[in-house]
């Protein structure tokens, strides 16, 4: 039975590596979300299998619960929630590696058999330690990104201090379990790494929250590839790993994108000094669809930048309808995707395809920037940030330094949207008021499905 279940973790731990690889393209994609689904199902059998279970029903009413609660989610939460969704799970999977070390302590307590080892304890504090700071820390993103609490930045005085003392705490706990300091110093540190988790991520705000989420992602990981050294298991080990390497990738990738470093993100406090700014004093040039309608069919070329908005809007399919028209008219239409573009890495991506929009038309922030002079009309469909040229010039704006799509350079801008309000990062976007920029007020989906209406009328 042994070898059936190692080779079981083999060929799962196998699927998970191929199943990442083919999510780096669209096309691969699905395949792959359904290859890691089957490894994992394979992951589950074979551990129900092990020696040492020897009760299912706690397992099978535990199995219920997730199945159901599992399912819920996936049907009922909308895709502009993901990065919440991502946040909590990554929270229950930092509790759970805790839990379950936790467990296996209280084990070693009670077994009288033989003194458990060093590195056996010294895996069970890790796991304690990132588990427990895994957990509160995705909490909090989650509250901060579900409105449940503000989320702009939240200090205390010395907050920086404070999190040194609750770090070098947890640190010592676990030094301290692993030479034998028993279970209460145990407990101990995981209530400092706990406090820690909070402390980490009350201050991050604004728009750093993806890469704090894209972090902790991380640290989810690496808690559970420490339970897996806890309990000898290789499958947990290799897919803990691979969580916790690719979240790292991730970050970096994140704040690459954001032109900020992992380490500003957690200790500066960004978003706190942002100001959403007044706009009663200055002008905007506001227009209607039959306007916009009449723009792009003189238009040679259209980039259009789709943002948060669009999917707020389920505005994909109308999008591509519009496109459709447009290439009735002979004009070149091309997507402009901003990595963080949308709430999810890859948020636009996702949807065009589901518009069936074909890749080709899609063109990345660096290949498609040196073209917007030249570009007749942008049409910018619910994006806010990735098109504020604060971030280029304005050295105390939140955003600054955060490249963007050069949208402001192009002849004619129209800005899909319903009011004035600001985009994530809370502030005031200038483009809206250059002498080139039109905003159409309304639900980016209507707006499109009025503009393609009126191209067709014309
Ligand atoms: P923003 O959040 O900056 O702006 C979205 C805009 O969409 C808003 O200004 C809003 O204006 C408009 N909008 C909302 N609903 C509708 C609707 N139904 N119809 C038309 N317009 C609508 O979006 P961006 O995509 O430009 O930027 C993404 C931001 O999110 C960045 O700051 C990024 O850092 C952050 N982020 C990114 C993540 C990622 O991984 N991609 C994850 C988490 C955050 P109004 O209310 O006036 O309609």
């Amino acid at each position: 039975m042994e070898s059936i279940i190692q080779t079981a973790y083999l060929l799962a731990s196998v699927s998970f590596i191929v199943a990442i690889k083919m999510l780096g393209s669209p096309k691969t994609a699905r395949t792959g979300n359904l290859l890691g689904a089957a490894g994992m199902f394979l992951g589950i059998i074979a551990t129900l299998l092990h020696r040492e279970v020897v009760r299912y029903e706690w397992i099978a009413a535990g199995l219920a619960v997730g199945t159901g609660l599992g399912a819920w989610m996936a049907l009922s939460v909308q895709m502009t929630a993901m990065p919440q969704m991502v946040a909590i799970l990554n929270g229950f999977g930092g509790a759970a590696s805790a839990l379950v070390a936790i467990a296996e302590a209280e084990r070693i307590l009670l077994s009288t058999s033989s003194e458990a080892a060093y590195f056996t304890l010294s895996t069970i504090g890790l796991s304690v330690l990132i588990g427990a700071v895994t957990f509160s820390g995705s909490f909090i993103a989650f509250a901060k990104l579900q409105e449940l609490i503000t989320g702009r930045p939240i200090t205390f005085p010395l907050h920086h201090y404070q999190s040194l003392i609750l770090l070098i705490a947890s640190i010592v706990g676990t030094i301290g379990y692993t030479l034998g300091g028993g279970t209460l110093l145990l407990y101990g540190l995981s209530a400092a790494a706990f406090l820690l988790g909070l402390w980490i991520a009350l201050p991050v705000g604004g728009a750093d929250m993806p890469v704090i989420v894209s972090f902790l992602n991380s640290l989810s990981g690496l808690a559970a590839a420490a339970t897996g050294f806890v309990l000898n298991n290789y499958l947990l080990i290799i897919s803990g790993t691979l969580v916790g390497a690719s979240g790292l990738i991730l970050t970096q990738i994140m704040s690459k994108a954001m032109n900020r470093s992992l380490w500003s993100v957690l200790f500066s406090a960004v978003g706190k000094s942002s100001a959403t700014g007044t706009t009663q004093d200055k002008n905007i040039r506001s227009t209607t669809a039959e306007d916009v309608a009449l723009m792009l069919s003189y238009a040679r070329e259209v980039v259009i930048v789709p943002g948060y908005g669009m999917a707020v809007a389920q505005a994909q399919h109308a999008v591509k309808k519009l496109m459709d028209a447009l290439t009735v008219k002979d004009v070149r239409v091309r997507f402009a995707i901003h990595p963080v573009a949308g709430r999810m890495p890859g948020h636009m991506n996702v949807l065009l395809a589901e518009a069936d929009i074909p890749y080709e038309h899609l063109y990345e922030m660096e290949q498609i920037n040196p073209d917007f002079p030249q570009v007749d009309t942008v049409l910018v469909i619910g994006a806010n940030d990735v098109v504020n040229p604060a971030a280029r010039k304005d050295t105390s704006s939140p955003l600054y330094g955060m490249p963007i799509l050069d949208v402001d350079k192009a002849k004619t801008v129209i800005v899909l949207k319903r009011s004035m309000n600001p985009g994530f990062a809370g502030v005031e976007n200038e483009l809206f008021y250059q002498q080139n920029t039109y905003m159409l007020f309304g639900d980016a989906r209507q707006s499109i499905e009025a503009i393609t209406q009126a191209l067709k009328n014309m």
